[in-house]
């Protein structure tokens, strides 16, 4: 048996056989062809184009059908190499005055191109995927031999792979694979959004969890708590059943809970709201009945496609989100761009330390044009339904007014237009940056609300990088620091009579619940799967009982005396969870 812990991506907990994706490429012997027959070598690559092509176009939809249209447009990336004159131009010249057979100089051809990428930093690495990805497929068309089929699965697997190509991904056949590990990936790899949208339990950046299992060893997959279980033995095998058969049951009270009011046994209404990335999401959100959207995080519309969205783009997104919301508040945070988001892999020169660099706010406020592109969009789309707006990463009152500025500009532009938009649209701004937490009065003067982000204000205050699994165990929303951090800005918030929210992970976590309640926490906006488990502790609790446990934790030095207790206190007023 072997544990491995990574990043958990997707929630969920599954027990089946391992499915290893074969990762090797297509060995492609050097073959030449007589001048005679080039012509006939340069009409088998066209017809390979075009059935990679009528291959992607199909791909794209279907992804656009089952996740939406910003997922799907990581495929016009590929769509647009295989349209590339100069690139099929390339593979012809290979053809051409190598005498090379088509497959060969396709071979060729990508392989200098991937190098390309492989030169330029680290963080290029997606890009390779793709080019690598096309280059399979064409080399599939030409050669017909098909490999490792994931849309061919009879029985369920656990799919293991090195990490997953933007194809293969659109391909999961959510039947069959009931869960995902992979050795590569992070929070944000395509792997991850995919996998999180369509509900697969699947834990990423476990390094080398592919040459750690043969294939069909008994694997669990613990997407909840990042880890992947390779030949568990018979003790683990049954306590994760026992926990399954807990986990379904569980999920039966929650659907029982689902339109029960989010209120404590004293009376108290909290207001339970849900996380996306996607609009589509919205139905999640609603299914599991929340409340509305507290926190819409727009940069994924940039993900997964090589133009940046045109402001009919950026507001197609939000009028969609906001009709699916059917007249409940969407939080539509402006762009969180940045740190391992989009930008690193397209600057000239890397930034050193990227998480404290050009990101979010700061990349907007020096990249105008594209903020003003969203804001527009923004206050436009905003004329069809309740809709506020969020800054992220505000760490100074100057970033904070210079930002509402822009919305002013904006609103200018847009009035001597004489187009459509709404003026009095609230606007709120993340707390997550430690400076921000400790000037918060001076902050609740200026905004309409206030969100916290727990995931980016323990990384700051702690010092700890939220994605690195070497330090993820320093990682705790339970240190007293962040706790403490967390109760002065509720009470900010309180003192100004301005609404707080929490939005980080934190909030979708149960063992916090109490704790948050009785800080004096009274909107939670977290992933919407997590929405009824969080209404279930509210629903058991007291105000009294809460804020008793608040009271409690703020005499702990440490986070693991923290951790334990809430633990506990959990356990005995709410039951086993
Ligand atoms: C956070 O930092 O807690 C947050 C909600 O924002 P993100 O996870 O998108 O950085
Ligand atoms: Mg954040």
């Amino acid at each position: 048996m072997e544990i491995k812990k990574g990043i958990g991506v997707s929630p969920g907990v599954v027990i089946s056989k391992a499915f290893v994706l074969d990762a090797e490429d297509y060995p492609i012997p050097e073959r030449h062809v007589e001048a005679a027959l080039h012509q006939e070598e340069k009409d088998r690559l066209g017809a390979a184009i075009q059935a990679s092509r009528a291959e992607l176009i199909e791909l794209r939809g279907r992804m656009r059908d089952r996740i939406g249209e910003e997922t799907a447009a990581i495929f016009d990336f590929h769509l647009g190499m295989l349209d590339d004159k100069r690139l099929i131009g390339e593979i012809e010249a290979a053809i051409d005055a190598n005498h090379y057979t088509a497959e060969h100089a396709v071979s060729a051809v990508f392989r200098a191109h991937a190098r390309k990428f492989l030169d330029m930093p680290q963080f290029m690495a997606e890009r390779v995927k793709d080019v690598n990805d096309i280059q399979r497929r064409l080399l599939r068309n030409l050669i017909g031999q098909s490999r490792a089929a994931l849309d061919h699965l009879t029985g369920d697997v656990i799919l293991l792979a090195h990490d997953l190509t933007p194809s293969q991904t659109a391909n999961l056949d959510r039947e069959h694979i009931l869960g995902l590990a992979t050795d590569a990936g992070g929070r944000t790899s395509h792997t991850a959004i995919v996998a999180h949208a369509l509900g697969i339990p699947a834990v990423v950046g476990l390094n080398d969890v592919t040459s750690s299992v043969q294939p069909g060893d008994a694997v669990i997959i613990d997407g909840n708590r990042g880890v992947v279980i390779i030949d568990p033995d018979e003790s683990t095998i049954a306590e994760h059943q026992t926990y399954l058969q807990r986990l379904a049951e569980r999920e039966r009270t929650l659907v029982e809970l689902r339109d029960l009011p989010a209120v404590t046994r004293d009376g108290h209404e909290i207001t339970l709201l849900g996380n996306i990335e996607f609009p589509d999401e919205v139905r999640n959100v609603l299914a599991n009945a929340g409340h509305g959207i507290g926190l819409y995080r727009t940069e994924y519309l940039f993900l997964g496609s090589e133009e940046e969205p045109t402001e009919d783009e950026h507001y197609e997104a939000y009028t969609r989100a906001i009709a699916l919301a059917e007249g409940r508040p969407v939080v539509i945070r402006s762009l969180d761009l940045g740190a391992d988001k989009y930008t690193q892999a397209r600057a000239m020169s890397p930034e050193r330390n990227p998480f404290l660099g050009l990101r979010s706010i700061r990349y907007c406020l020096q990249n105008l044009p594209i903020f003003k592109t969203q804001i527009r969009a923004i206050l436009r789309a905003a004329r069809t339904g309740p809709v506020s707006l969020l800054f992220p990463l505000i760490a100074s009152v100057m970033e904070l007014r210079q930002a509402k500025m822009i919305v002013r500009d904006v609103a200018e532009d847009l009035e001597e237009e004489g187009v459509d938009f709404e003026p009095d649209i609230p606007i709120g701004m993340m707390i997550e940056v430690p400076s921000a937490a400790l000037m918060c009065d001076v902050f609740a003067r200026e905004v309409d609300f206030f969100s916290i982000g727990t995931n980016d204000l323990v990384q700051y205050t702690l010092a700890v990088d939220r994605g690195n699994e070497k330090v993820a165990s320093l990682f705790s929303a339970a240190h007293p620091a962040v706790v403490r951090l967390i109760k002065d800005v509720i009470r900010a918030g309180q003192r100004h009579d301005i609404s707080v929210s929490l939005c980080g992970e934190m909030a979708g976590d149960p063992e916090y619940t109490l704790l948050l309640l009785g800080l004096g926490l009274r909107i939670f906006s977290i992933a919407p799967p997590a929405i009824p488990e969080i209404k279930k502790v509210i629903r058991s609790v007291t105000m009294e009982q809460a804020m008793l446990t608040a009271r409690k934790v703020m005499t702990f030095d440490t986070d693991k005396q923290v951790t334990s207790y809430l633990r506990d206190q959990t356990r005995k007023l709410v039951g086993d969870s």
